[in-house]
């Protein structure tokens, strides 16, 4: 029997396989790496978990809603924001509060609020890179000292040669609250003058970091009937003149109905014989340090923008879930950029003690003796990197990959996508929508599961837009 191929247990590769499993449909999911859960996978260690990087749900969404209580029930806690950024030397509350305004550097303040007063600064006609973005909007004080560094450290090129659309994505739901939408800087200033910012609450899984849902829901497609290869990937695509007609594996080969594939978009177009599209992606050297107390914050995370340090963030996390270290421990997940077969990747132990000098001088430990043990994992593909042609580049990928009518990109990856998990999976439930639309004799089970699609995802709902999304 042809069966529905995804390629990718992430996020999206499980959501879509949980519908259309239910749907009763014969679905193989193909997973590269040990575990699922792609970029929400949690490394353990004993009683250890540490996500990659801060790791929590959110959505506006009902459906999203949903689909976490049907895989999860009431295993979640409901957490609040406590983020930080480390700016010339000193901790901030982030997003910025009143309280933060005495502790800038005086003069910093100054030209801040004198770029906020003058005009914006000036930039090229019609320019959409990262840079110009910032410097219209938040002024050229702010863009110098902060937004600038952390960007290039994070994506490795310049910021004038990343996308504005980093900046609409990035830039804005790192500094605000969500439900708070700052069209400027003066925005900003005033959001600074609101006692509380609002309260928004997250979910996090209890127990064994944000892997735990992604866990639960490959169990529930293995019940329902799905298959998940774990360690595998497509060795060749095989078409026909109808599109795909065969994924092959090294020991077995699919007859495959349809194929979602949630990778990396040059891998897939090389399978496929077209032209390797010039899009790239940031990887990440993760260092998680065991802790025998406590760390000297209790933030959930911190950016560190200082091209001199060695991270771009920290996240703590026992401030998700205190079950995710042992009682009177703690830890400290380090998210270093790079890129996938640079010397970093290849030898990530050799910045060592770098890291360990850097901890020390941001006070992020309190000695040396603190650390029982540093643990280091390589994430692929953590971040699209968003240079300013990027649209033309993914436009002419999709436009190629259109030659396959029984493949589908999906997901974060997989659409070249800035996103949160919640993008993902309301990805994954408007395919799932659009693939049991089409079927022509469709099962008990799969109308029940279109109907029940429909009334979430009625036909017309548009996707979730790729470039631009709340991140
Ligand atoms: C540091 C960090 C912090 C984040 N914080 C949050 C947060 O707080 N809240 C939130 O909602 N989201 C957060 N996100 C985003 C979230 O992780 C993603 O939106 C989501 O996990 C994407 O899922 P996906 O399935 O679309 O893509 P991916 O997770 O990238 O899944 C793709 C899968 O495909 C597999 N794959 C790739 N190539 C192949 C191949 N050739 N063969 C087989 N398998 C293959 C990969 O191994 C991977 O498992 C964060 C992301 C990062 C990196």
């Amino acid at each position: 029997m042809k069966r529905y191929v995804v390629v990718g247990a992430g996020a999206a590769g499980l959501t879509l396989a949980y519908l259309l499993t239910k749907a009763g449909l014969p679905v193989t999911v193909i997973e590269k790496e040990s575990e699922v859960g792609g970029l929400a996978r949690t490394f353990h260690y004993d009683e250890w978990h540490f996500d990659i990087g801060p790791h929590r749900f959110y959505s506006p969404n009902p459906v999203v809603g949903n689909f976490l209580s049907e895989v999860m029930g009431d295993d979640f806690l409901e957490i609040s924001r406590s983020s930080a950024v480390h700016f010339m030397g000193h901790y901030h509350s982030w997003p910025l509060r009143l309280e933060t305004l005495p502790k800038l550097p005086l003069g910093i303040a100054l030209r801040a609020g004198l770029d906020l007063l003058g005009k914006a600064a000036r930039t090229s006609e019609g320019s959409v890179s990262f840079e110009d973005y910032v410097l219209r909007r938040y002024g050229r004080t702010l863009y110098q000292t902060f937004f600038r560094d952390y960007t290039e450290k994070f994506l490795g090129i310049s910021a004038s040669k990343t996308h504005q659309n980093w900046a609409k994505v990035g830039v804005e739901r790192a500094t605000i609250d969500e439900k708070v939408n700052t069209a400027s800087l003066a925005e900003i200033f005033k959001l600074m003058l609101i006692p509380k910012p609002s309260d928004l609450k997250f979910l996090y899984p209890e127990r064994e970091g944000v892997h735990a849902f992604w866990k639960r829901c490959a169990e529930k497609i293995l019940s329902a009937g799905g298959e998940i290869l774990t360690g595998k990937t497509p060795q060749r695509l095989e078409t026909d003149p109808e599109g795909l007609s065969h994924v092959v594996l090294d020991d077995r080969t699919l007859d495959c109905e349809v194929l979602a594939w949630s990778g990396p978009i040059p891998e897939l177009a090389r399978m496929l014989h077209l032209p390797a599209p010039n899009l790239g992606y940031r990887s990440h050297v993760v260092y998680n340090v065991l802790l025998n107390s406590p760390p000297v914050h209790d933030y959930q995370w911190c950016y560190f923008g200082a091209k001199d340090l060695v991270f771009s963030r920290l996240s703590n996390p026992a401030s998700f879930s205190p079950q995710t270290v042992p009682s009177g421990r703690g830890g400290l997940c380090l998210e270093i950029p790079c890129q996938e077969g640079d010397i970093l990747w290849e030898d990530p132990a050799r910045i060592r003690p770098q890291v360990l000098e850097d901890l020390l001088r941001v006070q992020a430990i309190r000695d040396q003796d603190q650390i029982l043990s540093m643990k280091v994992e390589r994430v692929r593909d953590a971040y699209p990197v968003y240079h300013v042609d990027y649209p033309e580049r993914l436009d002419q990928a999709f436009a190629d990959l259109q030659a396959f009518p029984n493949l589908h990109l999906l997901g974060r990856t997989g659409r070249f996508w800035y996103n949160n998990m919640d993008h993902s999976i309301e990805n994954a439930f408007a395919l799932a929508g659009e693939l049991l639309e089409g079927m022509t004799q469709a099962s008990d089970r799969a109308r029940q599961v279109r109907e029940e699609l429909l009334t979430v995802c009625p036909p017309g709902t548009p996707e979730p837009e790729p470039a631009v999304a709340r991140a």
